[in-house]
């Protein structure tokens, strides 16, 4: 795990579902899991988004329901144990 890296408290990994494993990298914002190595990063994220809301042709501005990590819940912090 990198330094820049926080655990994303209640992401679900889109890829192998799993729970509170994902990590946003604050750096470049892009997120991680640590149990299946799923990777996407902040413009994937985008264009997924942008892709998504096409495909519903939403009729308001409709939060997606993927993870969205900048309006996160909260991030949980990671004390350094050092
Ligand atoms: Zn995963």
């Amino acid at each position: 795990m990198k330094p820049s890296q926080r655990f994303i408290a209640g992401a679900v990994c889109p890829e192998c579902q799993s729970p509170d494993s994902l990590l946003l990298d604050s750096n470049d914002q892009s997120i991680e899991c640590v149990d299946c190595g799923y990777t996407q990063t902040a413009e994937q994220r985008d264009t997924d988004s942008k892709r998504e809301s096409e495909a519903q042709q939403s009729r308001r501005k409709s939060v997606p329901e993927k993870v969205n990590v900048s309006d996160i819940i909260r991030i949980t912090n990671i004390k350094n144990t050092d």
